[in-house]
């Protein structure tokens, strides 16, 4: 009933509202008046009566003061001619009835003592007892009993006009109100017509009509403004949504211009690529040539400056033997160098393979151990190795990892002189990874704290008299790093200058985590 009264037109709930206002009102105005003329008529009926029992006690002082209860009764039956006065009595001074009379049935309920003086209201009647008095004296009392058919009537009368009053005037409220509710309801029919128009269509040009200064009159205005500044924004919205599209379009046709530059780039760039791989590969053929060609003649040089020392030695001829002796350094060094250069050009073209087996750390020592005493002890040093796990396994390529271990033994031997050199193995973990440590450690010349980074690079030395003073190619440290790189692993360096210098291969224990070739190079020749 609630939600069905709520959801009634405005003009409805107007109509109702004015209706039942203008019912309650009336309502309101005819109770109180029906209430009035009550009070008013039982007020002049009292008036009435009192003035009827003073008509009495007037007539019947004779009677009274004779104590004539004959006289009394005549006295009384003067009250036949007023039709509402239903008992009368005289009553003695001492309060017993002297006469008495009724209307319909004779002495029926006339009370035999007297009562109270004054008029008062007892269901349907009025009761009034009057006192008469003769000379100032009280002779006695008067009693009346009224009936109130004629209030009864006038009011019925009343309430009749007042009913019919109030079942018409509800019509004309209705009627009326239907008329009047048109000046709010039309206002906001008009404002809800042109908010719906706004939202079916999308336009927010529409505007509503304003008819009048009132608050419906201001809620037009707002509403209006609401719209203005949703037009504008509808605008601006439209007007960078537009320009968006502009933007995307310039962008787009950028980016497709760019793409189509970077195209052209990347076919150059591939041609540029392929004929890198051309020259790499002309390079590789030409080194393995030129290696071939020239270490045959190399060794033949190496091979007859051997045999020509030990004839020299045999024969008169001892005086050429230094000179033999520096031909055949020579050529050891130029067919190393031969050997290094190779090895790195492998390595850079992608030639270069490792082949990854379960090796013991013990044969991995066994295969240097020889070597490493004797280039030590050549420059009078001690050498010492230094192992607790001998059984232990390594995934390593034995021929690359004797190449690069025995690099860094050669280098400490090289660099030291009557010192010590040590090789340590160890289980150790680089950056979370379990794997064996191999350090070299040697108490020889150390390298300046500058020149550590480059150690590394081709054709590196810590200084140019070094190739003077030790000999050496400036390769051997380069081809070692890449090829534990190749094995997983890496070479790592300390070193303090006068005092020594600690090289430690590190390969990692897992074999899983070893690449079996170097990631960027592809599978070539064997080495
Ligand atoms: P090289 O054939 O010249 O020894 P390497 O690449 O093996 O080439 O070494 C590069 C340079 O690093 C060496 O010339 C030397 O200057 C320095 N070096 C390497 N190992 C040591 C070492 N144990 N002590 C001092 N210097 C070293």
């Amino acid at each position: 009933m609630r939600r069905f009264l709520l959801n009634l037109s405005i003009k409805s709930k107007l109509v109702a509202m004015m209706t039942l206002a203008a019912t309650a009102a009336l309502l309101f105005a005819c109770s109180t008046f029906v209430i009035y003329e009550l009070g008013t008529y039982r007020g002049a009926a009292a008036a009435e009566a009192r003035a009827a029992a003073q008509i009495v006690a007037g007539t019947s002082t004779a009677s009274l003061a004779f104590d004539d209860g004959k006289a009394g009764v005549e006295n009384l039956e003067a009250l036949r001619g007023e039709a509402h006065i239903q008992e009368a009595a005289l009553f003695r001074p001492d309060g017993s009835p002297l006469a008495r009379y009724a209307r319909t049935q004779p002495n029926a309920r006339i009370p035999l003592r007297r009562g109270p003086d004054g008029a008062r209201f007892e269901g349907d009647y009025l009761i009034v007892f009057q006192p008469a008095t003769l000379n100032g004296e009280r002779i006695g009392t008067v009693y009346l009993k009224r009936d109130l058919a004629d209030v009864r009537e006038r009011l019925t009368r009343y309430g009749g006009v007042a009913l019919l009053v109030l079942l018409i005037s509800p019509l004309v409220a209705l009627v009326v109100s239907s008329l009047l509710q048109r000046w709010v309801s039309r206002p906001l029919r008009r404002l809800a017509l042109a908010a719906s128009r706004v939202s079916a269509e999308s336009n927010y040009s529409i505007r509503a009509t304003k008819t009048a200064q009132d608050e419906i009159g201001t809620l037009v205005d707002r509403f209006n403004e609401m719209l203005g500044q949703v037009q504008q924004r509808d605008e601006a919205l439209r007007a960078a949504r537009d320009e968006l599209e502009d933007r995307v379009r310039d962008r787009t046709l950028q980016l497709q211009n760019e793409i189509a530059e970077r195209k052209i780039i990347e076919r150059d760039l591939l041609a540029a690529k392929e004929a890198a791989e051309a020259a790499s590969r002309a390079k590789s053929m030409f080194l393995a040539n030129m290696s071939h060609e020239l270490r045959t003649p190399l060794n033949a040089i190496i091979g007859y400056s051997e045999l020509l020392q030990e004839e020299a030695g045999a024969t008169a001829h001892k005086a050429l033997i230094p000179d033999l002796v520096r031909i055949h350094g020579s050529g050891k060094h130029l067919l190393r160098l031969i050997g290094d250069v190779l090895d790195l050009s492998k390595i850079d073209a992608g030639h270069m393979s490792v082949d990854l087996e379960d090796v013991t750390v013990g044969s991995l020592l066994d295969d240097v151990a020889g070597t490493a005493e004797l280039l030590a002890h050549k420059n009078h040093n001690r050498f010492q190795i230094i192992c607790a796990d001998r059984d232990a396994v390594m995934y390593v390529d034995p021929l690359r990892f004797r190449q690069s271990l025995l690099n860094l033994l050669a280098n400490a031997a090289k660099f030291t002189e009557h010192g010590q050199v040590s090789l340590r193995v160890q289980r150790g973990v680089k950056q979370g990874q379990e794997g064996f440590d191999w350090t070299v450690a040697d108490t020889g010349i150390g390298i300046p704290p500058g020149q550590i980074d480059k150690l590394f690079k081709s054709f590196s030395q810590v200084d140019g008299s070094n190739a003077r003073n030790y000999g050496g190619t400036g390769l051997g440290l380069a081809i070692s790093q890449r090829l534990c790189q190749m094995m997983g692993g890496e070479i790592t360096v300390e070193s303090e200058l006068g005092r020594g210098s600690r090289f430690s291969i590190h390969l990692p224990a897992a074999p899983d985590s070893r690449p079996k070739i170097a990631p960027d190079h592809a599978p070539g020749l064997a080495a």
